[in-house]
Formats: C-alpha cells, sequence, structure tokens
C-alpha cells in the first residue's frame, strides 16, 4: 500500500515559507560571503536570544557542537563525563573524542531522561561533568542535575538536539548548562538544509574557545595557537535557519497539539503505554514515542496500512559493540534495555492532520 501517513514530511514546510527561504539563499549566494559572514553572526544573535541566553556559537553539526563544548571546557583524558545509554551516539562520541571516559546513568521508566536519584552513585572524584540529554524534546529534570553539579563543581552541557523551544520550569531549555549544544539537522526541530549546530551559552571565555577550536584553534587568521579543528555554521545554512526560527514556536505547539491528540486517542488501547510530561515542562515532542508489547510485528503491519514508523533508539548505547571496550554486560542498565525493545516512534511534524493522526491511532487499535 502506498504512505498514507509518512513519519516525516519536510516537502509540506518548504512548500509554506518556500519564497522567503529561497531569497534568504539567494542573499547569501549573491553576496559570496558564504564562511562566517553577516548570516551566520545574525543567526547566531537571533538563536541566543531565543534560547535566552547571551551567546551562540554556530558550528557544523550538532555533534561537534558536543565535542567542541566538551573540549572548550577543558574535559579530557583521565576525566570522566556522565550521561544516559538513551540517546543517540553522538552524545556519548563526544566524550569519547575528547579522550575522557563515558560513565553511563540508567534512564527514569516514566521520563526516559536520566534518572537523576541514580547520578550521585556514579560521581567519583575523576567526574568532570554531565550531559543531559532532552530525549525527544521533553526536558530533562535539571533542577536536581544543577544541584549535583553545584554540590560536586561539575560542568553540565545540555543536549538540546531534540529540543529546541521546550521549556523547563518557565525557561526554554538551553539556558540551565554551562553550555547547550544545539542540532539543526533537516529532521530536527529547527532544520536547517543541510548539516548545521549551535552551541549556546552566557560564559564569553566559553564563547572565545569555541570559536577557536572550531576555526583551527587560531583567534586571528594563522595564528594558530593550539590545533583545533574545522567546523563552522555555514552563511546558507545560518540563512536558512533565521527563516525558520519565526516560525519556531508555532511549529512546536502544532507538535504539542499532535502529541495530545495521541495520547487522548491511544489511551484505551491495550498495552499502550504514551509519553509522560513532567510538571511544569513544555516538551516540544521531537518525536512522539510510545511503548508497545510486540512491536516487531507491529511495524510491518502499520507499514501495510500505509504508516511509516521508526524505533529510537533499538539499542541501550552500552550494548551496542563500539561500547564493548566499557564491559558493561546485559543488565547493567535495566531500564534503558527494556524501553530499546518496546519503543515505537509514530509519525510526528507540525503538519500531520487530524485525520492523519485519528487513521494512524484507529489502525494501532485493530492491531494490538
Ligand atoms: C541529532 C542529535 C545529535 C547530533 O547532531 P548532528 O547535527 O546530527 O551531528 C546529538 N544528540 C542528539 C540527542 C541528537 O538527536
Amino acid at each position: 500500500m502506498e504512505t498514507r501517513v509518512p513519519f516525516l514530511d519536510l516537502k509540506i514546510q518548504y512548500q509554506q515559507i518556500k519564497r522567503e527561504v529561497d531569497e534568504a539563499i539567494q542573499r547569501v549566494v549573491e553576496s559570496c560571503a558564504f564562511i562566517k559572514g553577516p548570516a551566520t553572526r545574525d543567526f547566531e544573535n537571533n538563536f541566543a536570544q531565543y534560547c535566552g541566553v547571551d551567546y551562540c556559537v554556530g558550528v557544523a553539526n550538532g555533534s561537534d557542537a558536543l565535542y567542541l563544548a566538551l573540549g572548550a571546557l577543558g574535559i579530557g583524558e583521565g576525566d570522566e563525563v556522565i550521561t544516559t545509554p538513551d540517546t543517540f551516539i553522538a552524545t556519548s562520541e563526544a566524550i569519547s573524542l575528547t579522550r575522557a571516559k563515558v560513565v553511563f546513568v540508567d534512564i527514569n521508566p516514566q521520563t526516559y531522561n536520566i534518572d537523576v536519584a541514580k547520578i550521585e552513585q556514579k560521581i567519583t572524584p575523576r567526574t568532570k561533568a554531565i550531559i543531559p540529554v532532552h530525549l525527544f524534546g521533553q526536558p530533562a529534570d535539571m533542577v536536581p542535575i544543577l544541584e549535583l553539579a553545584k554540590k560536586y563543581r561539575l560542568k553540565i552541557i545540555e543536549d538540546a538536539a531534540q529540543a529546541h523551544g521546550a521549556v523547563y520550569r518557565k525557561k526554554r531549555v538551553g539556558s540551565f548548562g554551562d553550555a547547550a549544544c544545539f542540532s539543526f539537522y533537516p529532521g530536527k526541530n529547527l532544520g536547517a538544509y543541510g548539516d548545521a549546530g549551535a552551541v549556546v551559552t552566557n560564559d564569553p571565555a566559553l564563547v572565545e574557545r569555541i570559536s577557536m577550536l572550531g576555526d583551527h584553534g587560531a583567534k586571528k587568521k594563522y595564528i594558530h595557537e593550539i590545533e583545533g579543528v574545522n567546523s563552522r555554521l555555514d552563511s546558507i545554512q545560518a540563512a536558512v535557519l533565521s527563516v525558520k526560527l519565526k516560525y519556531i514556536d508555532e511549529w512546536n505547539e502544532k507538535r504539542r497539539n499532535n502529541a495530545q491528540l495521541y495520547t487522548e486517542l491511544l489511551k484505551d488501547a491495550p498495552g499502550v503505554i504514551t509519553p509522560f510530561e513532567l510538571e511544569n515542562t513544555k516538551p516540544v515532542y521531537h518525536l512522539y514515542v510510545i511503548q508497545v508489547d510486540n512491536r516487531d510485528e507491529l511495524i510491518p503491519k502499520l507499514a501495510e496500512h500505509g504508516i511509516a514508523t521508526g524505533i529510537h533508539y533499538p539499542f541501550a548505547l552500552h550494548l551496542l559493540p563500539a561500547y564493548q571496550h566499557l564491559g558493561l554486560k546485559e543488565g547493567a542498565y535495566p531500564e534503558a534495555e527494556k524501553v530499546a525493545g518496546r519503543f515505537l516512534s509514530l509519525p510526528m511534524y507540525p503538519e500531520l492532520s487530524e485525520s492523519q493522526i485519528e487513521y494512524v491511532c484507529d489502525t494501532i487499535k485493530s492491531l494490538v
């Protein structure tokens, strides 16, 4: 059967803003200021303001944002960094790239974010930082995390790659940590038309270090104080992002409405667990993820009905071949392991229609 409900549809959104985006791209092309031009600076200012922080440094992608933030905070060999095993590998990869050790803490089975009650037991004298991930657009519980950071003098780097605009206690995520990292991968809530990312912070010294690290260790051209990497936000992507930033709140609100409708329609579906919202938060549903018992049978049946789905993520990170060297066996993080076998991501994007959501929910209810 043809696809009746795609998992994601980036074309509808482009059609709605086509003229503005095309003009913004054209302006950059005509200016020929492709790298670190005014379009990049404009977006950095716009995005910092949006997040409620003083500074934003555009970088090449969200993975680099994490690596550069850790590096700029001085994290490296001999250090330990705590994060969740239930995230995209970019989070833990960034830790390993600095040569620090990845230390996982299991997730809270309701929020799917790092279990704040289990962090303290993993803190050692080598622990330097915690990376909470606002998974699926749901804010991590930042207050207890910030208390631990204060008590043990740890740095906090928010991985906000899936949570542009999500609100925790009346403030947007990205404004809580020493630094916060965003991805503008095309499918993210705020997506570029290629790879792009950013670090936001209130610390001017950190801004300087991140910019330097991301520009071959040079503050001034050809004066390389250290070795760095090439990781810059290019002007065309920045121009696209500035256009899209004007609509992000409206799009996030539509995602939230879609999520609410899904949750309402699925509440009597046997065995289906719908997302939980932490008190005092406004999640932005980068993904709408349910738990089901028979996921692996359900996916092909939904596909037969023209419904595309995904799994985010099929494995808890510590069980992947990439982390075999950590020697963590099955059972090490039972909550993360359990949901990895039960998670099912349903179609989610702002332009999804009510009738599409009804069709998805009716089909699920006829199959579970
Ligand atoms: C997408 C993502 C990243 C990486 O971002 P890229 O722009 O793809 O490099 C990091 N962390 C999380 C949680 C993500 O979802």
